[in-house]
């Protein structure tokens, strides 16, 4: 199991980011997002896709502490992995953290606490170059799932796609 921690959140800055950071991890097969701080207009924008496009146990919850949440999962038996390009490379990572579980990813917004370098079990690097907070999770949930979360089809959905070569078709399957 993987939950994302968002650090850093600036609600006037960051509302499409951070709303995207939560989708990708819903629909890449994480089980639960977690922001320090809070912004209704990101929680909604996810419940609505939830609620729509199924994976309504998908958790997503707001801390005050960052850090604290950090500690508390390290403290029952999680792995807290903080993903930096200051990190190890996910190559050489990959296969010990795919046996491992539940893993807390950490993405930061712009600068992240030193605190958080020192206090995870990992930093790990998707590249050495910097990007992107929703490319590194998209990234590290398709190399620990191996490309098998794109066919993920959740059964509580109320609209699924019939894929097509051109065009769009998307069937009510739910209610
Ligand atoms: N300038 C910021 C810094 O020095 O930490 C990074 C800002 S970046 C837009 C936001 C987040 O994306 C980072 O906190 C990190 O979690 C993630 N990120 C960006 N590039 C990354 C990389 N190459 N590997 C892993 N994570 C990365």
């Amino acid at each position: 199991e993987v939950y994302v921690l968002r650090l850093g959140h600036r609600p006037n800055r960051d509302k499409r980011v951070t709303t995207h950071v939560a989708l990708v991890a819903r629909a890449l097969g994480a089980s639960g997002f977690i922001m320090e701080g809070n912004d209704e207009s990101v929680f909604k924008s996810v419940e609505k896709v939830k609620e729509l496009w199924g994976r309504r146990d998908f958790v997503v919850q707001s801390v005050k502490n960052g850090r604290k949440f950090v500690e508390d999962w390290r403290r029952n038996g999680g792995r807290a992995i903080h993903l930096t390009m200051y990190g190890e490379g996910l190559n050489s990572k990959v296969g010990e953290l795919r046996s491992q579980s539940p893993l807390l990813l950490i993405v930061g917004a712009e600068k992240v606490e030193g605190w958080y370098f020192r206090n995870v079990d990992y930093n790990v690097a998707i590249g050495h170059q910097p990007h992107s907070e929703v490319a590194s999770v998209a990234i590290f949930l398709d190399r620990i799932y191996m490309g098998e979360e794109l066919d993920i089809q959740y059964s509580d959905a109320k609209l699924r796609i019939l894929p097509q070569r051109a065009g769009k078709r998307v069937v009510r399957v739910g209610s």
